[in-house]
């Protein structure tokens, strides 16, 4: 098991199981109602069930991928992101798919548009979740760990980013606009799986290669910006509220000023309504007088008496409002309507707008007087809509904003500074209850308010934080790149250090067998595959001339003029075939002359058997050459000398045949016709001449035929030995018979002979067997065996024997070591026999001790 495998599991456990442990007592607080459990604090958001299933799923994800049940880790994944996906759905489309309180009520719920809705952020960081699961399931050859990573780097963000802005009280970054926060125990679990996410995908990456995965940087990149973003868009949230409540507060304000000016007319109106109902009926005077008091009549336009039939009676101030004078309100049906409320209800009423009869717009608010039982009319007060907006907003106040105000979602009174531009996006309302009547004031902040209060801050802070995160994973990368090349570096300088080592021992151990290979004096080469010399011995040195130092790097055959008895395609051919090749070769030595070698190539291979190099070892015959060469010119000599020898002592016998059977012949003819005219000394001195010319006729006539063993010989045919033998042995009948003897044969073989010469030899041997018997009766025994490539002829007696200081002698032409009264011959014999044997390619030599018989050896080629 390797090591990060074991890390794997570790992370992934301990992860997916903290992740797990952590959805599992969410969905357990939902189950028993332990809010502590659900939200942590009050104050913070509750996580949702759905979030803590997701969560807790994630967890145990996390584990199987962390002991690789990729099967259960691949389901898992997609279950989690389905969850998240299928919650995102809901927010994109604007959908509820009734999941968000499918499993569990939320009865815990923190103010929220959607409740049990997972936050958005968690739906997203889910997806991202259960995608880097699928991923991470994946066969392991075909696993990038960089996406993984990313992955996870985006959990991390969004659940790191929600843990800050719970730290900084920030909560705007948990949620996107209006959305349900994300809870503070959502955020812890999402950080924890993030980190067995990029945990795993770090150990899948490390699987490859050593040292951080080559996507780190990215994965810091992806986090600093997710964060950045998540950050960013918080601090544009809680800028937008801050727009939002400035521009709020200003049309509360303005509601205000509006409402405090209609309630202080009605106070009024209730006065005089309560002075009536006290003292009964006033006198006109009085009342008009009393009216004149409490209201602002720079805005309200008349108050009047208005008469149990609906007609205004009393109207103050009586100047310019004669129009009013006996108007019948009861003509018109909103109005009426007012005035029957405002005495049902015996609280003052406003009335809607309408037109007065003086052509502005305004309206009324009126009280019924009840002095007794019984109503008597109303004091109302007639509004002028535009005067009384005018003076609620303007003169007091220093607004710039621009001003709409609302009955019953009606605009009725419209108010802009010219010159000034307006931002509508910004508006805020603020409602009132004034009197039964709904108004509602809308202010737009003018655009250079909205600059002002929104500050660069949230852009500044987005460039400022994603500087820091892309120049984090620039240096992230940087020491990456640096700490690979230092691993590489020490690597590569460790390799080196080994082969500098592998090499000085190598060079030591060459040194030592050159020392060994400086002993011989053979040149020991040893060259490249590209023919270059690279070791180069004493021995050379020696027999070519040249120092190691001119010979190491040439090219051999280039070097020593090489020539080869074959092509050197076909030579290095041969070197690859066969890995070796020998042969002789000629070459030129650095003084110029050429030299005879025996060369031996070896080709030298490594462990794999790749050649490594070429192994030439030549040895100098020039001289042995040359010896070889004066032998074989010597014996070519020799054998021409010879051959002129044998043809003179043929052509001489045989010329002095004719004059010496002369000589013979004409001394007999003078001894028979002379014989009685000389005297005895005469005739003894004839007879001496007669047998010196039959010794000489003897003589060479042994000498023809021994020349003829040479010069007549005929070509060899298979020649039966025993057959031979026997006719020897009729041949030989007389002797044989005479002396008593007996020969005895084994089975002879059948070789390649010149027969009559076979003859000659077995014939002359035997007969000296015979002849030179001792006193025993001679038994002669032939015999043959096979004796290597030879036939091993013997021919064996048990005759007087030969000394061996004359064993060599005997087979030498006319050599006897007897006289001719004791033995009759001419010495002759043997050295026939010497020569055919001899003739036949074999040898003859002789065994014997003197009076222990001999035996003759001869061998034929078999
Ligand atoms: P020759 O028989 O005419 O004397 P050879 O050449 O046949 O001549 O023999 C040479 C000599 O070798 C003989 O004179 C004899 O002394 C000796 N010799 C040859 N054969 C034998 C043998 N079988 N036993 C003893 N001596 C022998």
């Amino acid at each position: 098991m390797d090591q990060a495998w074991v890390k794997a599991r570790v992370i992934g456990g301990v992860a997916g199981a903290l992740a797990a442990a952590m959805g599992l007592a969410v969905m357990l607080g939902w189950h028993l109602n332990l809010p502590a459990l659900v939200r942590v604090t009050p104050s913070f958001s509750p996580m949702a069930y759905n979030a803590a299933l997701a969560l807790f799923l994630a967890g145990i994800g996390l584990l199987a991928a962390g002991f690789r049940w990729s099967r259960v880790s691949l389901l898992i994944g997609g279950a989690v992101a389905l969850v998240g996906a299928l919650h995102l759905a809901e927010y994109v489309l604007g959908v509820d798919l009734g999941i968000d309180e499918l499993l569990m009520p939320a009865y815990l719920p923190k103010e929220t548009r959607f409740p049990g809705r997972m936050a958005l952020h968690m739906a997203i960081a889910l997806i991202a979740l259960g995608s880097a699961l699928v991923v991470m399931a994946r066969p392991v050859a075909s696993r990038r760990p960089l996406l993984p990573g990313l992955l996870g780097a985006v959990v991390a963000a969004l659940g790191l980013g929600t843990l800050t802005s719970y730290a900084i009280g920030l909560q705007t970054a948990s949620t996107w606009s209006n959305y349900p926060f994300m809870g503070f125990n959502a955020a812890l679990g999402l950080s924890v799986t993030s980190v067995g996410v990029i945990g795993l995908a770090w150990q899948q990456g490390k699987q490859e290669k050593t040292g951080t995965p080559h996507w780190f940087p990215v994965l810091v990149a992806a986090a600093g910006i997710v964060v950045s973003l998540v950050l960013w868009q918080a601090l544009e949230n809680q800028q937008h509220a801050h727009i939002d409540r400035t521009v709020q507060a200003e049309a509360d304000n303005l509601r205000q000023d509006l409402a405090a000016r209609i309630e202080q007319q009605v106070r009024g109106i209730e006065d005089l309504g309560r002075q009536w109902e006290s003292q009964g009926h006033p006198r006109q005077a009085d009342w008009e007088w009393d009216a004149l008091l409490p209201f602002d009549y720079s805005f309200v336009k008349l108050a009047a008496w208005v008469d149990p039939s609906l007609h205004v009676r009393w109207v103050v101030p009586g100047r310019g409002n004669a129009a009013y004078q006996d108007l019948d309100l009861g003509a018109n049906e909103g109005i009426r309507s007012t005035l029957e409320h405002a005495q049902a209800l015996r609280r003052p009423q406003t009335s809607s707008l309408f037109r007065l009869p003086t052509g502005e717009r305004g309206f009324l608010i009126a009280r019924a007087v009840f002095p007794g039982d019984r109503a008597d009319g109303f004091v109302a007060c007639f509004f002028l809509l535009n005067p009384l907006c005018s003076s609620a907003f303007r003169p007091g106040s220093q607004t710039r904003y621009a001003l709409t105000v609302l009955e019953d979602g009606q605009e009725t009174y419209g108010y802009r500074m010219r010159g000034v531009a307006y931002d509508d996006a910004w508006s805020a309302e603020s409602a009132a209850e004034l009197c039964g009547a709904r108004w509602t004031v809308r202010v737009s902040p003018p655009r250079d308010v909205i600059q002002e209060l929104s500050t660069k801050l949230p852009g500044v802070f987005l460039v400022l934080s994603l500087l820091p995160a892309f120049l984090l994973a620039l240096a992230v990368h940087l020491a990456q790149t640096s700490q690979l090349r230092g691993t590489q570096l020490a690597a590569a300088n460790l390799e080196l250090k080994a082969e500098v080592v592998e090499r000085q021992r190598a060079q030591e151990e060459l040194r030592k067998q050159a020392e060994l290979l400086d002993l011989t004096h053979d040149s020991i080469i040893l060259r490249d595959l590209h023919g270059r010399i690279t070791f180069w011995n004493r021995g050379a040195e020696e027999q070519y001339g040249w120092k190691q130092e001119e010979a190491l790097g040439q090219v051999t055959h280039t070097l020593l003029q090489t020539k080869f008895p074959i092509s050197l395609e076909e030579l290095q051919q041969k070197l690859r075939d066969e890995g070796r090749w020998e042969g002789e070769l000629t070459h030129r030595t650095r003084g110029g002359g050429e030299i005879v070698v025996a060369s031996r190539h070896v080709v030298q291979r490594d462990r794999d058997g790749t050649p490594l190099a070429i192994l030439e070892i030549n040895n100098d015959i020039t001289e042995r050459r040359r010896a070889e060469e004066d032998l074989k010119r010597h014996v070519e000599e020799l054998a021409r000398s010879n051959a002129e020898l044998e043809q003179f002592a043929y052509v001489a016998s045989h010329d002095l045949q004719e004059p010496l059977r002369m000589v013979a012949s004409y001394t007999q003819l003078l001894a028979r016709r002379y014989r009685d005219r000389l005297d005895s000394t005469a005739e003894e001195f004839i007879d001496y001449a007669v047998d010196g010319a039959r010794r000489m006729q003897n003589l060479i006539n042994d000498l023809l035929t021994y020349s003829r063993v040479g010069t007549r010989g005929k070509e060899f045919a298979p020649t039966d030995c025993g057959k031979v033998l026997e006719t020897a042995i009729a041949n030989l009948q007389t002797a044989i018979e005479e002396n008593g003897a007996a020969v005895a044969q084994d089975p002879l073989p059948i070789v390649m002979a010149d027969d009559s010469q076979m003859l000659q030899l077995l014939q002359n041997l035997v007969a000296n067997a015979v002849k030179f018997h001792g006193a025993e009766p001679p038994p002669v025994h032939v015999s043959a065996r096979r004796q290597a490539k030879d036939w091993l002829f013997a021919v064996r007696d048990n005759g007087i024997g030969i000394d061996s200081a004359h064993q060599q002698r005997i087979f030498t032409i006319f050599q006897r070591l007897h006289g001719k009264a004791e033995y009759p011959g001419t010495g002759i014999g043997l050295a026939i026999c010497k020569k055919i044997v001899e003739r036949h390619g074999g040898r003859i030599w002789v065994e014997s001790q003197a009076g222990n018989g001999s035996t003759f050896h001869f061998t034929i080629p078999a």
